[in-house]
């Protein structure tokens, strides 16, 4: 915060605008083929989703990664529980392949991984990551070797690892002792206190073994995953302080519809903006017959709104009042908003910057030339009583009136062309 004077000699605080600065982490390098995401460092915050079709299904799996890659997930994540599932795991990377999908595949790993990336050297191989929960590997010594194999076939395919912590498997014999540890103190902590801090000792005392057994530290990434918003910011500010590993951020178990956006949203957009975090992953349980996709879309417009990155134009939309009697406008926005998306594929090599472009659909009068005037591209629908014509305003100035039943099409086409004529070829 700084201070400015003013005119009653008062000082007034000016809030500064932004985020806090990025939390220095180091950077780790996710790569198949010429497809290469970096994750900490100074790069964006890279967007993850995970697959809920049965790994062992191939063909099934391979779609659904294509479909949430062209939705715009960077790294897409495949639980891999199963032989059948590691044998099909070559197969599900050729033939994304095949389909020109480069996008790099994480492994899911619990209980077996030891077992199944020793005996699938294919399946370690074409997998571009490993996610290994500490929790569940067993206990004692036989923990400490499953670990240990795991981290050796990493180092051998130069995979990095996710140490992936979760509250629902945290490390029972950790959590026991730093209990026990707890109630001999003069004055013990909190019990959810204790377990939020067994959450970090285990990330942490994980990823510094792993490196011990030869694991370089630049190919490390830690998460401690939570299902209630105020412990995970705890957990992710006392993560951030106490390393420089690039963290995984995401709510898990974040639940259904708008309970699981809200959620996720208000953990992640609170520790994003003190700069923390490096990848995000969205845990949203689809609605029956929903689109997986709905997780990339929720994760990019955190980023995008909170002004950290730019994956697709955004259509500012009024949210309608009585003075609507119809929901013209709704469509509208729900139609261009789609056909933006829709479009973002061929137009990210076609148009670079669209990303970055504001589209204003607004229902009447009252703000919808003004918003529209602020928009790269607007347009002001007639409300109740108005005349039936909607003002078009490009850069500012408004251009052309559209008026009849096909408002929609022509709107869209003055969209198509704008985007033509200002982020084609012979703009640059
Ligand atoms: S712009 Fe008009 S229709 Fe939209 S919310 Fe405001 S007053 Fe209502």
């Amino acid at each position: 915060m700084s201070q400015i004077s003013t005119s009653r000699d008062e000082p007034v605080i000016q809030p500064l605008i932004g985020p806090s600065a990025r939390h220095r982490t180091r950077k780790v390098l996710v790569a198949w083929g010429d497809q290469k995401v970096w994750i900490g460092g100074d790069a964006p915050v890279v967007v993850q989703s995970m697959t809920n079709t049965d790994t062992a299904d191939a063909i099934a799996t391979a779609i659904q990664v294509k479909e949430l890659a062209l939705a715009g997930s960077e790294i897409v994540r495949i639980t891999v529980n199963t032989p059948e599932a590691a044998r099909e795991v070559i197969a599900i990377r050729e033939q994304l392949d095949r389909m020109g999908i480069s996008v790099p595949l994480a492994g899911d790993f619990h209980y077996n991984g030891h077992k199944l990336l020793t005996q699938f050297p294919d399946c370690a191989q074409a997998l571009s990551k490993y996610r290994i929960n500490p929790g569940n590997m067993g206990g004692g010594k036989k923990r400490d070797d499953n670990f240990a194999q795991m981290i050796e076939v990493a180092c051998r395919h130069q995979k990095p690892v996710r140490i992936g912590v979760n509250w629902g498997s945290l490390d029972h014999e950790l959590l026991a002792r730093m209990m026990d540890e707890n109630v001999k103190l003069a004055q013990p902590r909190d019990g959810r206190a204790v377990m939020r801090d067994a959450l970090v000792v285990s990330a942490i005392s994980n990823a510094e073994r792993a490196q011990e057994l030869g694991l370089p530290g630049d190919a490390i990434i830690l998460s401690c995953k939570v299902s209630h918003v105020q412990d995970l910011i705890a957990v992710y500010r006392d993560l951030a302080a106490r390393c420089d590993y690039p963290l995984h951020l995401g709510l898990t178990e974040a639940g259904m519809g708008s309970k699981g956006i809200v959620a996720s949203t208000a953990a992640l957009s609170v520790l994003l903006q003190e700069g923390i975090g490096d990848t995000i992953r969205i845990s949203l349980t689809p609605e029956p017959g929903g689109d997986r996709t709905r997780e990339v879309i929720v994760a990019q417009e955190i980023l995008q709104t909170m002004g950290l990155r730019a994956f697709t134009p955004m259509v500012v939309a009024c949210p309608g009042c009585g003075r609507t009697s119809s929901t013209v406008f709704q469509e509208l926005a729900d139609r261009i908003q789609t056909y933006l998306r829709e479009q973002m594929p061929l137009w990210k090599t076609q148009y670079p910057g669209v990303e970055s472009m504001n589209v204003a659909v607004m229902g009447c009068v009252v703000n919808g030339p003004g918003e529209s005037r602020h928009a790269d591209i607007g347009i002001s629908l007639p409300g109740t009583g108005e005349v039936p014509s909607a003002p078009v305003f490009v850069d500012g100035e408004r251009t052309v009136t559209l008026k009849g039943d096909h408002i929609a099409e022509e709107f869209q086409k003055i969209v198509q062309d704008y985007v033509a004529r200002r982020y084609g070829a012979h703009a640059r």
